[in-house]
């Protein structure tokens, strides 16, 4: 997720794992599970929290990627583990809509209607949280969370008229299919 990707700053070293240049979506699912890894950008949590137990896992990802590897929830409530994702619900592939119009092309498929990702992970047995005005994420909040110990997703609505920041994402995508 680009927003995270791009942002984050002060985490330890080796304490992020993200997917490299072109930020798939639900990128994660497949990366390899790394010990000192803390924050992951995109799906690998449920795989991150097995190898590093002693620590914190968050994922940071779009309501896209949520909704294609969304299931690792039920992972980590099959075997207790706490995971926190962050879900940026912007009700579609923002990064694909933003990006196709920038390059002047039909955005087709790029929209959908919002999806409530806190009932869907509430379905898979998690406890969550919709996050729907500034400042409701706080200490005080995540240390509840955390104390709990339960998975949980944060469905966090965000503006879908906001461009993402980008990066290097465009050009790498240029390299590829030459839009
Ligand atoms: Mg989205």
């Amino acid at each position: 997720m680009s927003y995270a990707a791009v942002t984050l700053t002060g985490i330890d070293p080796r304490g992020v794992i993200e997917g490299g240049r072109l930020w798939l979506r639900g990128e994660g699912l497949p990366a390899p599970p790394d010990r000192d890894a803390q924050i992951s950008v995109g799906g690998a949590a449920a795989r991150v929290v097995f190898a590093a137990p002693d620590r914190i896992v968050l994922s940071i990802t779009g309501d896209g990627g949520f909704l294609m590897n969304g299931m690792e929830v039920s992972t980590a409530v099959h075997y207790g583990q706490q995971v926190i994702w962050v879900v940026l619900n912007d009700a579609g592939y923002g990064m694909a809509y933003h990006g196709a119009r920038i390059r002047n092309i039909s955005d087709v498929g790029t929209r959908y209607p919002r999806v409530d990702c806190a009932k869907v992970a509430e379905g898979l047995g998690a406890q969550a949280f919709h996050v729907r005005e500034p400042g409701q994420i706080n200490r005080e909040f995540m240390n509840k969370v955390i104390a709990s110990g339960r998975p949980t997703v944060l469905d966090v609505e965000i503006d879908p008229d906001e461009v993402a920041p980008f990066g290097s994402r465009l050009d790498t995508l240029a390299d590829y299919f030459t839009v």
